[in-house]
């Protein structure tokens, strides 16, 4: 007899996974079995594999079923064994969420300047196509989470510094007791500041700023909007807001779309897929000035060209969140510096996420956080765990050119090279002599990104 349909939930971001529904947008027809599902398919929303998810039967249990969750309580005064986390992003909840599986009794604190509710970043850059508002991204409100993890939680709190010798974090409220402290500070859009009567442009790195943004569109149905820089976030964007129906002008400073990242033939495709969807490319152009005309904001361009537009969105890179580090004297240099058990320059200090720095590295991706918090939520429960670095894979949301992108680790010399390519996809492999260094896929050649990534992992081992 036909075996009902199961569905399998995603330990990372929460995506359900129903077998009965698959995810033919992503090649899995409805009726899909788990167990069919090939290796290289990627969790739609945060893009972990399928090793994964469990059956919703199988869910582990969070925290210790016998004792009730501690109340989200502000206890300043509370226990000097706590572990005090320092942000709520995907970073901080993952380091609590490792502790509370490991230690179902050890009082967790966690603070943040936002509200801490929970949601996968990477969704904001594809919410527009989806028709997503702000709310409807939140996994799991901070209240839930934090009473299913056991976790103190203290939202719309800042720590101004750590008084290091007396192991107390400084707030306005009061100082906090640590006994570890972990920095999960995340990163802010990096601004420029640009002449011009405007107000500097909006910019998406945080769920607010995404409401931010559907609330000045929602005024304005069909609107011109520019984005400068066109990085990961900036093509992402320049497609999810064009498929929300918004004119799109993408401005970039180097010739070509993801330039530092793709091999030139496959940044040349993506310039062609994202001319296709009517995405206006100003290329190899500096944005000099932006004035503020009639409601609308003029771009003065470094070729002497001037476009009007509604809304100006800056996608120009992110800087780690490292002033609560420096002002207490940890190890800075481009993010906080850690060694590789993830301590700073204080043994009882960590950090992770788009704050941390390590071996010269911010690796500010989904992927290295999760390997990250395993890290730390192991050491500070009495492991030996170390992190390894694994070769990045970048997967690019620009649905009119898939891409997955594995690039060189910084240093390593070689060159692209074009293994294949016709109209369906490219296959480029970074290469110095015979050894793989990285690889660049796009179209129907992504699903070779699981073998590639192998092969990396292969020579990475083999020269450790
Ligand atoms: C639009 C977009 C698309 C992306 N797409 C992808 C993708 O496809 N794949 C991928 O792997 N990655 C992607 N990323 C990157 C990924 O989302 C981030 O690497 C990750 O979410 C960072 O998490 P975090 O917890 O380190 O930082 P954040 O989410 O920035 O969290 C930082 C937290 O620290 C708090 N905080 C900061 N300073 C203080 C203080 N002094 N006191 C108290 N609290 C403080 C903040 O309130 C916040 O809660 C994307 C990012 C963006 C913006």
């Amino acid at each position: 007899m036909e075996q009902p349909f199961k569905r399998y939930v995603c330990l990372v971001c929460g995506y359900i996974y129903d077998e009965a529904q698959g995810d033919p947008e992503h090649g899995l027809p409805a009726g899909t079995r788990f167990e069919n599902i090939p290796d290289d398919w990627y969790c739609p929303d945060c893009q972990v594999t399928k090793a994964d998810f469990v059956a919703m039967g199988d869910m582990p249990a969070r925290g210790d079923s016998n004792t009730a969750p501690a109340p989200v309580v502000a206890d300043m005064a509370g226990s000097r064994d706590a572990v005090v986390i320092v942000g709520a992003g995907m970073a901080g909840w993952a380091v609590a969420e490792g502790i509370r599986a490991r230690e179902p009794d050890r009082t967790i604190r966690m603070l943040a300047t936002d509200s801490g509710d929970y949601y996968i970043k990477p969704q904001l850059s594809n919410g527009f196509a989806k028709d997503l508002d702000a709310q409807s991204m939140v996994r799991e409100s901070a209240v839930e989470r934090a009473t299913r993890l056991g976790v103190d939680l203290l939202p719309h709190l800042r720590a101004l510094e750590i008084d290091r010798q007396r192991k107390r974090l400084i707030t306005p409220r009061g100082g906090i007791p640590y006994a570890q402290l972990v920095l999960a500070t995340g990163a802010l859009p990096r601004r420029l500041r640009f002449a011009g009567s405007a107000a500097p442009p909006l910019a998406v790195n945080h769920l607010r700023d995404y409401r931010r943004l559907r609330s000045v569109l929602n005024e304005k149905p069909g609107a011109r909007v520019a984005i400068i820089g066109a990085g990961l976030v900036g093509c992402e964007l320049a497609e999810d807001l064009r498929s929300g129906g918004f004119a799109v002008t993408l401005i970039e400073q180097a010739p070509r779309p993801l330039a530092r990242l793709l091999p030139g033939g496959l940044s040349e495709d993506l310039t062609h897929a994202l001319a296709a969807r009517e995405i206006e490319l100003c290329l190899g152009v500096e944005v000099r000035k932006i004035t503020a005309i009639n409601g609308q904001q003029e771009l003065e361009l470094s070729d002497d060209r001037r476009t009007c537009v509604d809304v100006v969105v800056s996608a120009l890179g992110i800087e780690p969140s490292m002033g609560l580090a420096k002002i207490s004297g940890l190890r800075v240099a481009t993010g906080v510096v850690v060694d590789e058990t993830l301590r700073c320059s204080d043994p009882d200090i960590f950090a992770l996420g788009d704050c941390a720095e390590f071996a010269g590295q911010v690796e500010p991706y989904v992927y290295a956080l999760r390997a990250q918090s395993d890290v730390i939520a192991d050491q500070i429960t009495g492991g030996t765990g170390i992190y390894q670095p694994q070769p990045a894979v970048v997967i690019v949301k620009t649905p009119s050119l898939p891409l997955t992108v594995s690039p060189p680790a910084p240093g390593r010399r070689g060159r692209w090279d074009r293994v294949e390519s016709d109209a369906g996809g490219s296959h480029y492999e970074y290469r110095s002599e015979d050894e793989l260094l990285g690889f660049a896929l796009s179209g129907r050649l992504t699903h070779r990104a699981r073998e590639l990534e192998a092969r990396l992992h292969r020579r990475q081992r083999a020269v450790a």
